[in-house]
């Protein structure tokens, strides 16, 4: 027995042949053991088989534990897939699919943008843009047609924009389009195209007949000022749009220092 034991301790060490020969062994020695315990010995066993048996049983815990591990890392990466796509949700604005102001204000907020303008002299324009008179268009057409308004009127300052630029929805009938390394006067040119455009084109047909919006849009520039965050932009940006509303609506007006 202490023999066997000492075999035992050092199975880890042994190869498949010795732990057989083990087996082997332990089988020869058991008869006597067992007369001497008085005990029943086991049905005599193959230890060859029970070796192979239980290699085919590893081999087969080794697929099976393969193919779980395979399912949890396409479990991973579809739940990785989800939580992108819900990111991107949290940051559109579901209506016009533009960003929406959370996400405006943290790419704007973060401050890095603008600390990285004034640290790096590069300077970036906003222009805050508020539809003229909607109470009365949602008086007047109902809400869905203000919400298909709202969508075209998004999807037309989308293709305006360049690559780079950052138009979004800041909130009701208010959107804001960012644009990095742009002054007031290459902002201005971009809106007036934008007026343009709204004045020529219908935003909608209703039953046949074009309904036609106006903009109110304040342009602020980086460059202008000295301004102390991101929030002072925005609303001298405001303001400025204000000042259009106050003389009657419909124009862009650009902020002087
Ligand atoms: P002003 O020319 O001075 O900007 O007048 P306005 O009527 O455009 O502005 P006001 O702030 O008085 O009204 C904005 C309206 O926009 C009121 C609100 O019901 C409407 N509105 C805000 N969000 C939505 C929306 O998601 N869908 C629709 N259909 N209307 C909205
Ligand atoms: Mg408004
Ligand atoms: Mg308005």
């Amino acid at each position: 027995m202490a023999q066997l034991v000492r075999q035992c301790k050092r199975l880890d060490d042994l190869e498949a042949i010795a732990i057989a020969e083990l087996l082997d062994g332990i089988q020869l020695q058991l008869p006597d053991m067992a007369s001497l315990l008085a005990v029943e010995t086991p049905e005599d066993h193959d230890g060859q088989q029970m070796l192979q048996e239980a290699q085919q049983h590893l081999f087969q815990q080794t697929l099976s534990l393969h193919a779980r591990l395979d399912q949890q890392q396409q479990e991973l990466q579809l739940l990785r897939q989800r939580q992108d796509e819900l990111e991107m949700l949290s940051r559109r604005d579901a209506l016009t699919g533009l960003a929406n102001r959370a996400w405006l204000e943290e790419q704007l907020q973060l401050q890095l943008r603008f600390a990285f303008c004034r640290q790096h002299q590069r300077t970036m324009s906003i222009a805050f843009i508020d539809i003229d008179h909607f109470k009365q268009l949602n008086d007047k057409y109902g809400h869905q047609v203000g919400d298909k308004v709202l969508e075209r009127f998004g999807a037309l300052l989308s293709s305006m924009a360049r690559e780079g630029d950052l138009p979004g929805r800041y909130g009701g009938e208010e959107f804001l389009l960012v644009l990095p390394d742009e002054q007031a006067s290459g902002t201005c040119t971009l809106v007036e195209r934008l007026i343009k455009h709204l004045e020529a084109e219908p935003i909608l047909l209703i039953d046949g007949d074009p309904l036609c919006i106006s903009i109110s849009v304040g342009i602020a520039c980086l460059c202008d000022g000295d301004f102390a965050d991101i929030r002072e932009l925005i609303d001298v940006a405001d303001q400025c749009m204000y000042r259009i509303k106050r003389s009657g609506r419909s124009g862009l007006a650009i902020y002087k220092a």
